[in-house]
């Protein structure tokens, strides 16, 4: 970062320069300029403020990203959100920091099927922040269970899932949760609980509602997002294989008998091993403008090759994902954010653009916060990533600051 001449307002302004920025769905050529955590119009600075950059900054002709937003991810680094409440606080600063490294800037903390008593001691302690340079931002908890089908659990205790059909208040949802107040998206099966109830309920409170772990079949789907349900879970994975006859959940990305005024998104674990490359490419092509990466990785994330322990299992790291010690069962994902973006991009041979909105812009618009994060329109908060060409990370920023240097980190390994 180099000082030049000092501008007329008090708060210091950055000009990031030879780069090219991710702007309104295109790649362009662009300098990005940055004042108290914030993205500036330069035209405004140019012309009203007759403003100056203070410090300038040479991004070496990188791609400039809004930062990634993972909206479900379960741990990394040795940390299991859903276990260990003694030292979640600890888990949660860990992952933060880590998380700068593969360009995440914010995300949701996860939470799998749990008792009542475990949510009452997690749930409190995992606050929306802000990001700053002590690590990304968490945008809220995603819960995902416990009210789930029994047949789709995947990785879900069965013992802790709850039917909520029978439930006759709202209330008594959030009684097993305990308190709403840190959550952002919750997963349930439509059919464990009444739709117009529960769903509407939870939608009106401003909790994303995604259908996932579950038997549903189109026309239940279709009512849940009639009701509110904007997001489905983990795409192809838990829930009925596409039937031509019933297409069940996949069926919503090309239905006809939900409000044309609702974009539902879904979630995919692009990492090569969830889902087959030729089903992503159905879905995305069927539906470009849902599709949201995520990465719902486990504790294993961010461990090198190895056996490695995650609570009471031993599981074995590869190249290709973590497996329980032994067999070829898969154990979770280990897929970092950026690998998923990269996947992405080559599966599916959609641009650049679209690659990285799949990470920033369609995550944002589902949790309604465009207008904050996810892109760099102006007045937007300064969270972004510098990218080559091949979608590596090289910095990450913060509210306009940088929080991660791959190049730094290099040294620091000689
Ligand atoms: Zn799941």
């Amino acid at each position: 970062m180099s000082k030049t001449m000092s501008s007329r307002v008090k708060s210091p302004i950055t000009q990031f320069r030879n780069c090219r920025i991710l702007y309104q769905h295109a790649i362009i050529r662009e300098d990005l300029w940055v004042r108290d955590g914030k993205i500036l119009n330069p035209e405004w600075l140019f012309f009203i403020e007759k403003g100056h950059a203070d410090f300038q900054v040479d991004c070496k002709d990188c791609i400039i990203s809004p930062g990634f937003i993972d909206t479900q991810i379960n741990g990394a680094f040795g940390v299991d959100f859903s276990s260990n409440p003694e030292s979640l606080a600890k888990g949660l600063a860990t992952v933060s920091k880590k998380l700068l490294a593969h360009g995440v800037t914010s995300y949701c903390p996860t939470v799998i099927t749990s008792s009542p008593s475990m949510y009452k001691k997690i749930l409190p302690q995992i606050k929306r922040t802000c990001g700053s340079r002590t690590g990304a931002g968490i945008l809220g908890i995603h819960l995902e269970g416990p009210f789930i089908s029994k047949e789709k659990n995947g990785a879900h205790p069965v013992e802790l899932i709850k039917d909520c059909t029978n439930l006759n208040s709202f209330e008594q949802i959030e009684d097993v949760y305990h308190s709403l107040d840190n959550v952002s998206i919750v997963t349930l099966a439509p059919e464990s609980c009444q739709i117009s109830k529960v769903i509407s309920k939870l939608s009106n409170k401003g909790v994303v509602v995604s259908l996932g772990h579950t038997v549903a079949n189109l026309t239940m789907a279709e009512d849940a997002v009639r009701h509110g349900a904007t997001y489905i879970t983990h795409l192809f994975n838990a829930m009925l294989p596409f039937h031509h006859r019933d297409p069940g959940l996949v069926g919503l990305l090309t239905s006809d008998e939900i409000p044309t005024d609702t974009t539902v998104f879904y979630g995919m674990i692009a990492d090569g091993i969830h889902t087959n490359p030729a089903a992503l490419r159905i879905a995305y092509r069927a539906h470009p403008n849902g599709i949201v990466l995520v990465t719902d990785a486990i504790a294993a994330m961010g461990f090198p090759r190895g056996t490695h322990y995650l609570g009471s299992v031993s599981v074995d790291v590869t190249d290709n994902g973590a497996y329980v010690t032994g067999t070829q069962v898969l154990s979770g994902s280990i897929a970092t954010m950026d690998s998923c973006i990269r996947h992405f991009k080559h599966a599916t041979g959609c641009t650049t653009v679209e690659a990285l909105e799949a990470a920033t812009l369609h995550p944002a618009q589902l949790l309604t916060i465009q207008h904050l994060k996810g892109t760099l329109d102006y007045g937007t908060e300064a969270d972004f990533v510098l990218l080559d060409d091949d979608l590596n990370v090289k910095q990450t920023f913060i509210a306009g600051e940088k929080v991660w240097d791959n190049e730094r980190e290099n040294n620091k390994g000689n």
